[in-house]
């Protein structure tokens, strides 16, 4: 029975990508090694021992930390319940969820009546149920030092990626062209942190390639 190391558990909409409004609960692993500058959730990143706490502890915590829980998939059906959580559709987040085989926890969810989405740089391999819808938001060139995999492109029902500079919108060209043949993922373009010229840069590129605008609409109307 797989036990995994999450960071919190909460129920919200989806604020992002082709998913954005979806009534979801957002299931965050711990870990990350990718190293990316603007990240919004550095907590994530270690997996340190000493922060490891019960899930009472982790539930009860407001705002953000890198305490983690360790759980198994029926231990995480409780708490659900114990929540009241209604939403039918999960999300793996993270940190980097496909650090870890997500196979079973993923299948498990999908044999309960949950959709199930995962949210990955992109950088490991995307270990999953079939049914998985995948957003694969690429991380380039991030000082962890890890190349972005064809598998998870090829794996990818979406690629979301971030852009303040032109040259993110080169490099998602280069990873497009890596895509194996027939591959189609819906492409969005999301703009860094909510920044003007960020927001002005990726609106201008998906006009110009029929790409789409992700918002972190989330932030917007302040919600987790
Ligand atoms: S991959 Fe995600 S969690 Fe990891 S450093 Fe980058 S933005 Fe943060």
């Amino acid at each position: 029975m797989n036990r995994y190391k999450i960071n919190e558990v909460f129920q919200s909409i989806q604020g992002e990508g082709a998913l954005t409004g979806v009534p979801s609960i957002f299931v965050r692993i711990q870990g990350c090694p990718v190293g990316c500058p603007w990240c919004d959730t550095k907590h994530t990143w270690d997996i340190n021992p000493d922060d490891e706490r019960s899930a009472d502890d982790v539930m009860a915590e407001q705002g953000e930390s890198s305490h983690w829980f360790q759980s198994s998939f029926d231990e995480l059906m409780a708490l659900f319940a114990r929540e009241g959580y209604t939403a039918k559709n999960v999300i793996l987040t993270g940190g980097e969820p496909c650090m870890f085989d997500l196979t079973e926890l993923s299948s498990q969810l999908i044999a309960r009546g949950y959709g199930v989405s995962i949210e990955t740089s992109g950088t490991f391999e995307v270990l999953t149920h079939p049914d998985t819808w995948v957003t694969v938001s690429p991380k380039v060139n991030m000082k962890g030092g890890y190349d972005i995999l064809d598998s998870a492109l090829a794996r990818a029902n979406e690629i979301k990626h971030p852009v303040a500079m032109e040259r993110h919108v080169d490099e998602l060209k280069a990873l497009l062209t890596r895509l194996p043949e027939g591959a189609a993922p819906l492409i969005y373009l999301q703009p860094i942190s909510q920044q003007a010229r960020a927001t002005e840069l990726a609106i201008k590129h998906c006009i110009e390639n029929n790409w789409r605008l992700s918002l972190q609409t989330h932030k917007f109307i302040g919600i987790e």
